[in-house]
């Protein structure tokens, strides 16, 4: 691939300790690694790219990449979610759960998925998709054709099937239940394992293993203690959402007489692998304030990171309380998108508005913080020194933002206009590992407008499906209403 010069009016060179600003600086890589980031490189080059008024920045990190066409934005403005087919009838579980999605389906969904990561300046994803369409959990032989979608499309993943052992439902009553299933769940950890001793490194190492059992409440101590151990002889990351809903607490109350953190922290669960979306009902039942004290402690003693999505739960009225002060706790904290649009422009400045307004207080956090948390704190997440970052050392993965547009205004300084004025739409050139893979906006070989109309076609199935799961069965205009009354084509006011 030889050696690639890159310059730009603002380039975020990391100095071994932060990022800075270089101005009209540049950036070199030789085939997969940076070898200069700086000003006046005077070795031979292969190639020059002049990336004009611009911010040249190391790509992004979602540690919880929205992956699959987003459910969660089927409950905008329609709740209480388990009202909404977020959680399942027992009815459906009795009968007998079924894949909404074939598996042509399921592949295209991951190929969509990927590339709208990549247009968003995201280089680096630890995927998500939602368990609530499937009959149980993802797979084995999934994840091995995402393996090669990841590869095709040039993404740097983490990837892991998602496994569980039980899952919250609703009777007809109202009340909820849990239905359990141990040995497919301990089936679905002996696939990740194997998944993992299969295809960790592929790729020239793009592809990288993770764990990621599905929410705790739906984790049986035996896989919580076998997934602990499967992570530490593995040395791999694992995920695990928790501390996300009151439906949580209040099934590990009753399971464990104690909160998810606690039982994480007794278990040896937490450690400096340990990646846990999305920290928002810290203390348990009682969320007494020594309690949660207690649990941030334990955090920060494990080295363990939250991944902070502000957007998904932001919509529903949620923020993290708070950011600014997590970090002053010395928790790491990285990003995570979860949820339509896979922006995290978009939701570093959702993140920065929350975080100010749970502190009350308008110095809580600044740009350059969650600047930070997308790039260098996901980077530690995941044990590597090599992301995050231009550095020479560092892997060459680049990004450039195109400050020229009309839409994003006067600059005030370019961190912070990107994060105010951009989205994830102005970046114009994504380079992975070394290789050009969004070059003037577009991914070389995605029909553009044939992905949006067959995404549309699997969604409006995937709408039709919800009846069948959901509490009581009702229509499926009752469960998704409009935002004003629908009128259909020709009808008289
Ligand atoms: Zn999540």
């Amino acid at each position: 691939m030889g050696c690639t010069r890159i310059k730009g009016r603002y380039v975020v060179g990391f100095d071994g300790q932060r990022h800075r600003l270089l101005e009209n600086g540049e950036v070199v890589y030789r085939d997969d690694t940076i070898i200069f980031c700086g000003f006046g490189y005077d070795g031979p080059v292969d190639r020059e790219i002049d990336a004009g008024y611009a911010i040249v920045g190391p790509g992004f990190i979602d540690l919880d990449a929205l992956a699959d066409l987003d459910s969660t934005v089927l409950g905008f403005d329609n709740g209480p979610a388990w009202r909404c087919g977020r959680v399942w009838a027992s009815s459906y579980v009795e009968r007998g759960s079924r894949e909404v999605y074939d598996r042509t389906a399921e592949d295209f969904m991951k190929r969509y998925a990927y590339a709208q990561l990549l247009h968003n300046g995201i280089t680096t994803a630890l995927p998500i998709t939602s368990l609530l369409y499937r009959e149980w959990a993802e797979t084995y032989d999934e994840f091995a054709r995402a393996v090669d979608i990841a590869a095709e499309l040039g993404l740097r993943t983490y990837l892991g099937p998602a496994y569980r052992t039980g899952l919250s439902t609703v009777r007809p009553n109202g009340r909820f239940d849990m239905h359990w299933d141990e040995p497919r769940g301990l089936t679905g950890l002996d696939d990740a394992i194997r998944f993992l001793e299969t295809f960790d490194g592929r790729h020239d190492g793009l592809i990288r293993g993770m764990l990621a059992p599905d929410r705790i409440e739906g984790c049986s101590l035996t896989l919580l203690e076998r997934t602990r151990d499967a992570s530490r002889a593995l040395e791999c990351p694992v995920r695990l959402h928790c501390c996300q809903s009151q439906l949580e607490v209040d099934t590990m109350q009753q399971r464990f007489g104690t909160s998810s953190l606690q039982l994480l922290h007794d278990t040896g669960f937490l450690g400096p692998r340990a990646l846990l979306p999305h920290g928002l009902f810290l203390g348990g039942g009682e969320a007494r304030p020594e309690q949660i004290e207690r649990e941030l402690g334990y955090l920060a003693d494990a080295g363990s990171t939250l991944v902070h999505c502000p957007i998904v739960f932001g919509r529903h009225g949620k923020a993290l309380n708070s950011f600014s002060r997590l970090r002053a706790r010395g928790i790491n904290i990285g990003l995570g998108t979860d949820t339509f649009p896979p922006d995290l422009i978009r939701n570093m400045h959702a993140g920065i508005m929350l975080n100010r307004v749970m502190e009350d207080d308008s110095q809580a956090v600044s740009a350059a913080d969650f600047y930070n948390a997308a790039t260098l704190d996901g980077a530690r997440a995941l044990g590597r020194e090599d992301l995050g970052r231009l550095a020479p050392g560092a892997r060459a993965d680049i990004t450039v933002f195109d400050l020229s547009g009309f839409h994003l205004g006067q600059r005030v300084d370019p961190i912070q206009t990107m994060i105010m004025n951009g989205t994830g739409r102005d970046f114009k050139t994504v380079i992975v590992n070394g290789r050009i893979r969004v070059d003037g906006g577009a991914i070389a070989g995605v029909d553009y407008e044939d992905w949006h109309r067959h995404a549309q076609t699997l969604y409006d199935g995937l709408k039709a499906s919800y009846p069948e799961r959901t509490h009581l069965h009702p229509p499926v205009e009752q469960i998704f209403s409009p935002s004003f009354e629908l009128l259909p084509p020709g009808d008289a006011q």
